[in-house]
């Protein structure tokens, strides 16, 4: 069995005091590649040692968080240059993490949808999937996915809604990823949304260490923890393990055109 954890922040402190052994430990447990994306220039520079490393899957973005960080009048033009310059230097599976985030007091949807916009456009531009981080503003993500007609590919991480606003972001193209909400008894939607989305459109992520899981809090989250979401999902859909890890995986790997390594198993 392998699982991919599709979205994890190996360069975020604690992971980033022994990323091998972070990676050890997922290994162990089938959890055998990661995607990890940065958010901001400091993060991207963070992200040198992972490139060489073929289980170790690199994204780069411009997180909502940093908006009010980026040029009065919304020109773009820098940041996307020095986002294109460093896709062009790495070998970048996707653009992100990028979003809109309206639970956050620094910048607003006026400074975050511009950002957002000229990354999209990177990603299209570029044949890349994005990686998409919404907190608060799903309303207008769905509408700046649409606006580029079908073009446009990637996640929405940490999907924590129901089923119904599921389905218009997968119809839109996107993909779903489904983390630690999930293993929460008590967590409705998501887990309705495990249960009645369609498979070929979810991805298994943990966030470690943003998120925590049922028993498990937040700074104590590893790549590994894949291995519960997986579990979570077994309960929820009463579908076999080997088969939801297959289909995660080559979810992924579709996705984010991440090739199979020599010998796997389906
Ligand atoms: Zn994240």
């Amino acid at each position: 069995m392998t699982l991919i954890d599709t979205h994890c922040h190996l360069y975020m402190s604690p992971l980033d005091a022994d990323p091998t052994a972070v990676q050890a430990r997922a290994a162990a447990r089938g959890v055998t590649e990661l995607i990890i994306p940065a958010y901001d220039q400091p993060s991207w520079d963070l992200m040198t040692p992972f490139e060489s490393d073929p289980s170790l899957h690199t994204a780069y973005g411009i997180h909502p968080w940093l908006a009010h960080e980026s040029p009065p009048g919304g020109n773009f033009g820098g940041i996307t240059t020095s986002l294109a310059d460093r896709l062009d230097a790495t070998s970048a599976v996707a653009i992100g993490e990028i979003g809109l985030d309206t639970k956050i007091d620094t910048s607003d949807l006026t400074q975050q949808m511009p950002l957002l916009e000229a990354q999209l456009q990177l990603a299209v531009d570029r044949d890349l999937p994005v990686i998409l981080h919404c907190r608060g503003a799903f309303e207008e993500m769905l509408s700046a996915i649409e606006n580029h007609g079908g073009r446009l590919r990637g996640v929405l991480h940490a999907w924590s809604r129901g089923p119904d606003l599921g389905e218009r972001f997968i119809r839109a193209g996107l993909h779903l990823g489904l983390g630690g909400s999930i293993t929460r008894p008590t967590a409705k939607r998501p887990r309705k949304s495990a249960l009645r989305l369609p498979l070929e459109r979810l991805l298994l992520e943990t966030d470690a260490p943003g998120i925590g899981l049922h028993n498990v809090p937040a700074v104590e989250t590893e790549p590994h923890h894949v291995a519960d979401v997986a579990a979570a999902l077994v309960t929820i859909r009463h579908e076999p393990l080997f088969r939801l890890a297959a289909a995660t995986t080559a979810n992924a790997r579709e996705l984010f055109r991440l090739s199979a390594p020599q010998g796997e198993s389906p």
